[in-house]
């Protein structure tokens, strides 16, 4: 049986826009990969009337319904209570969950149990507790009248936890079967153009199906299937992804994995080369997310972050009158820069970025967003400008640059056409 759910966030700090609602992200990404749909989202301050309101509406339209926030010790976390009234339940104490929050607070607050934490010990009768070893409001799970309530605490790295480890697998369990999930990783095309070219498919599946998820800089699809054993889900998956590659081509960099740089990172120690990165526009953005790869140092040697024209020729040994015929953002200070940071670095391939992170141009006139990247190998140099990000912010332009740079690399090491 298919599953519809609706995602409640009690939180007045929500309606304010003190803080986004990310928890409601994570679980819909999460029910989606669990094949569950959901159909709405809502969010109340921390009332329990209106509470009671949305609860009311999201039992007749759904058929799981999962509350994050208001599970704390304080007068405004009224959630369990109102739930329980409106679905027609006690609440009772549960000396074990008293129990291991008081320890939690003795090992980890090295002090006694405030009396008001006694009130996120009592839980619905009859119900599924999910213990909180993260924090201390545990959440929980019943059914009722046909419809699965699921509370879980409102701070974030708590809620992903108790949905991950509780919550989904008590999930999994309402869904006949197993479900299945595959990332597609796209770069270099934009997320409409995804859905344009793979409308039809898109649209049609019902099982196994084709979702797209924006990440910055990138585009993601999940392909999802439910079927009775892993092996079954596979062999509904395998024609699915072969045709998305096929449909998009070279703009998919990867299937279930972590980031271009991982690709690039792999495609390096494969071959047995090594990297160095010049930067200026990046500010050392490149080399961070290289280094954050576990193992790094076997095929990254380090980089250069220069940002003035003084390092840029001064270490890097960018002729003086390139910078003063071009400037610094061009496409001759570009490849200079992987030139002498391949030297000096002493890596097999270098790549460059020079480009102009705004708010204000260079003083030549260049568009801000304007990117030069360049990659030096044995064979020698390749450059390429890029409009990166234009009027969404400094922080915006690097990351789109970087992102250029890594799929440069890994065109290039593939034997792909720069151009997608
Ligand atoms: P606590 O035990 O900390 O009181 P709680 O379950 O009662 O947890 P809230 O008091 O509602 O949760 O929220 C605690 C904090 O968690 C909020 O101040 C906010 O920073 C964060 N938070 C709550 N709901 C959300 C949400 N939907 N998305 C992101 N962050 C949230």
């Amino acid at each position: 049986m298919s599953h519809t759910a609706e995602l409640i966030a009690v939180g007045t700090e929500l309606l304010l826009g003190n803080i986004a609602n990310t928890d409601a992200q994570m679980i819909s990404q999460g029910l989606s990969a669990l094949g569950i749909t959901v159909h709405n989202h809502t969010v109340v301050g921390d009332n329990p009337e209106r509470l009671a309101e949305a609860l009311d509406i999201a039992r007749r339209r759904a058929d799981i319904i999962i509350t994050t926030g208001g599970l704390g010790p304080t007068y405004d976390d009224l959630t369990k209570q109102t739930i329980c009234k409106t679905f027609g339940r006690e609440l009772e104490l549960h000396q074990d969950i008293l129990d291991e929050i008081s320890a939690w607070f003795q090992s980890k607050m090295g002090k006694k149990m405030p009396e008001n934490n006694i009130q996120q010990a009592m839980l619905p009768v009859n119900c599924t507790v999910f213990d909180n070893p993260v924090g201390t409001a545990p959440g929980c799970a019943f059914q009722e009248g046909g419809v699965h309530v699921l509370m879980l605490p409102g701070p974030p790295f708590e809620c992903r936890y108790m949905f991950e480890n509780r919550a989904a697998p008590y999930l999994e369990k309402l869904t006949d079967g197993v479900i299945v999930s595959h990332e597609i990783r796209i770069f270099g095309m934009g997320e409409s153009s995804v859905e344009e070219t793979l409308y039809e498919p898109m649209t049609r599946l019902t099982n196994p199906t084709l979702a797209p998820y924006a990440k910055p800089n990138e585009v993601m699809l999940r392909a999802t299937a439910k079927a009775d054993t892993p092996e079954a889900a596979e062999a509904m998956l395998r024609p699915l992804v072969a045709q998305v590659q096929d449909m998009l081509g070279d703009v998919v960099y990867g299937v279930d994995v972590g980031s271009l740089e991982e690709v690039v990172s792999a495609l390096l120690k494969e071959r047995d080369l090594t990297l160095s990165a010049a930067e200026s526009c990046t500010g050392g953005l490149i080399a961070k997310r290289m280094t954050d790869l576990p193992g790094a140092s076997a095929v990254f040697r380090g980089g250069v972050v220069s940002y003035t024209d003084a390092v840029k020729s001064g270490v890097l040994g960018v002729p003086e009158d390139v910078l003063a015929e071009y400037g610094a953002v061009s496409e001759p200070a570009a490849r200079a820069m992987a030139e002498g940071c391949r030297k000096i670095c002493g890596s097999d391939l270098a790549v460059s970025v020079t480009g102009v992170a705004g708010p204000d141009s260079d003083g030549r006139g260049t568009e801000v967003g304007t990117v030069f990247i360049a990659l030096a190998s044995g064979e020698g140099v390749i450059c390429r400008k890029f409009s990166c990000g234009k009027g969404r912010g400094r922080d915006r332009v690097r990351t789109s640059a970087a992102q250029y740079a890594f799929d440069m690399i890994r065109r290039s090491l593939l034997g792909l056409p720069q151009e997608p």
